[in-house]
């Protein structure tokens, strides 16, 4: 056996104990009873525990070391070598005994997040999350890094990325989608009323799953549960799953949330499988991912050219709440801007308010130049600068993201990376593809699946983010086509001058 397949080998190995822990989770989140809980954690924490034992060992060193000096493998090969030399490369950095710290503190953070959350009082999470600032802090540290600290941890989610270049981005942002907001919030604000009726569970569900058929989706490599937290989970581009959660007071929570884990799933159907357990067969990172699930969601989930072809049906499965509404009703209620407290209801302009504040709280903790308990105080001053409104209570407030608790610092930018990856592939989609809004109008998504399946998914890591944007659109990320966007599309909606 060639060095290459051994290698092969084993990082089939370690995949298939990943994809086992991702189905346990998987399940956790869907099936398990109540009591299966503690088993269940064993059960992950020791198949943890091999995968990290065969993904760090000397002899996956050696076999590593190897082939990087060798010039007879193919370019995808040498790719895959690369990619996987760095990744082993950075976790020997992080001493085991800090691996372990970090999981003891992770679950401990974690619990008091709960528990704070259950009080509404942020003061039960704070002495917690010092401790998980500091351990990032130390994370960052052994990881090593140039420029500000918080590029150390970023480099998780968004290989690559900088502060640098992520505070020119911002400004932008912050300047450009504020005048825009403040724009609409002059304007006469739609009514959405009609949104907050009586759906039927089950006819939103039936609903739900037609839209993901008619997306691409494929149910024979898939399928889609309840759970708490709406989520997408792979085992390997042949079975990726979603799930969603039904809210029967209200039309905004299950469509687009369907339509949004459709997007990342179809991303992992797309991957090849030839490529199994290597980096070619991987999503790029964190910020792609979210191109694609918010591309399904926003560019054309919220398009009117998407609900010409879908409101029909969605007022045939709501007769008695649709059937006054016209379509255009609809799209702006679809589309309504307007200031909230939580990230996750935000709409497409006021959400990167949300995740600057996130951004700029995490780096100043990070550079200690706030402590843990000034994190509220923060909190609710952002609020009142980006967004003019107070914060009522901590649950709607400092308490509402799961992310800081589970150690996900320098998680949130990708975020808004996706958004603006997203509008920037649909810039060249509508080039590139002939038809692309008539399409859309016959309820024909066929060709922009097939067109993100060619030029983004069947590379896996094959690109960077930066590579991938210059590949496709012939420059790097560059947020005024989301502006562009953004200005072209709400400009009509609010008839803004
Ligand atoms: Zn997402």
């Amino acid at each position: 056996m060639s060095s290459f397949e051994q290698l092969k080998k084993n990082r089939h190995k370690i995949s298939d104990i990943q994809y086992a822990i991702a189905l346990l989770n998987w399940d956790q989140e869907t099936y398990m009873p109540p009591k299966g809980q503690a088993f269940r954690a064993q059960q992950i924490t020791t198949l943890s525990g091999i995968a990290h034992e065969l993904s760090t060992s000397k002899d996956y060193e050696d076999l590593l070391q190897t082939l990087a000096n060798n010039k007879s493998l193919s370019k995808n090969e040498q790719k895959n070598v690369q990619l996987l030399n760095s990744d082993f490369q950075k976790a020997k950095k992080l001493p085991h005994t800090f691996v372990e710290r970090l999981s003891t503190a992770t679950s401990a953070c974690f619990h008091a997040w709960i528990k704070a959350r259950k009080q509404n009082d942020f003061s039960l999470f704070e002495d917690e999350l010092a401790k998980m600032i500091e351990l990032q802090i130390e994370k960052a540290n052994y990881y090593g890094y140039e420029g500000h600290i918080y590029n150390a941890l970023l480099d998780d989610y968004e290989p690559k990325m900088t502060v640098q270049e992520l505070d020119i981005l911002f400004d932008d942002v912050k300047r450009e989608l504020k005048d825009l907001a403040a724009k609409i919030a002059q304007a006469k604000k739609p009514n959405n009323r009609f949104m907050y009726q009586d759906f039927d569970g089950d006819k939103q569900w039936g609903f739900g799953l037609q839209i993901l058929k008619n997306i691409g989706y494929d149910f024979a490599a898939g399928r889609q549960d309840k759970s708490e937290h709406p989520f997408t989970t792979s085992f390997s581009p042949d079975d990726v799953r979603v799930t969603t959660r039904v809210k029967e007071d209200n039309l905004y929570d299950m469509i687009w949330s369907c339509i949004h884990e459709g997007g990342h799933a179809l991303y992992e159907q797309g991957l090849p499988s030839d490529q199994y357990g290597m980096p070619l067969g991987e999503a790029i990172s964190l910020g792609v991912h979210e191109s694609q699930s918010r591309y399904y969601e926003n560019n054309l989930g919220r398009s009117k050219a998407f609900w010409t072809y879908h409101y029909p049906s969605l007022q045939q499965t709501f007769p008695d709440a649709l059937k006054n509404i016209d379509l255009a009703d609809f799209y702006k209620a679809v589309n309504l801007v307007q200031p909230s407290l939580i990230r996750t209801d935000a709409d497409e302009i006021t959400y990167h308010f949300h995740i600057m504040i996130r951004y700029e709280i995490e780096k100043q903790l990070l550079a200690g130049e706030i402590k843990a308990k000034e994190v509220k105080e923060a909190w609710n001053a952002a609020y009142k600068e980006y967004l003019n409104i107070e914060v009522p209570s901590d649950n709607q407030g400092v308490l509402q993201d799961v992310h800081w608790s589970h150690g996900g610092f320098g998680y949130f930018p990708t975020y808004s990376i996706g958004s603006f990856i997203a509008a920037q592939l649909e810039h060249q989609m509508v080039k590139d593809i002939p038809n692309y809004i008539q399409m859309q109008e016959q309820g024909d998504y066929s060709a922009i699946l097939n067109w993100l399946r060619e030029k983004v998914h069947q590379h896996g890591k094959a690109y960077s983010m930066q590579e991938l944007c210059k590949e496709i659109t012939g420059e790097s990320l560059n947020f005024n086509y989301f502006l562009n966007y953004a200005k072209k599309k709400y400009s009509e909606i609010y008839d803004l001058k």
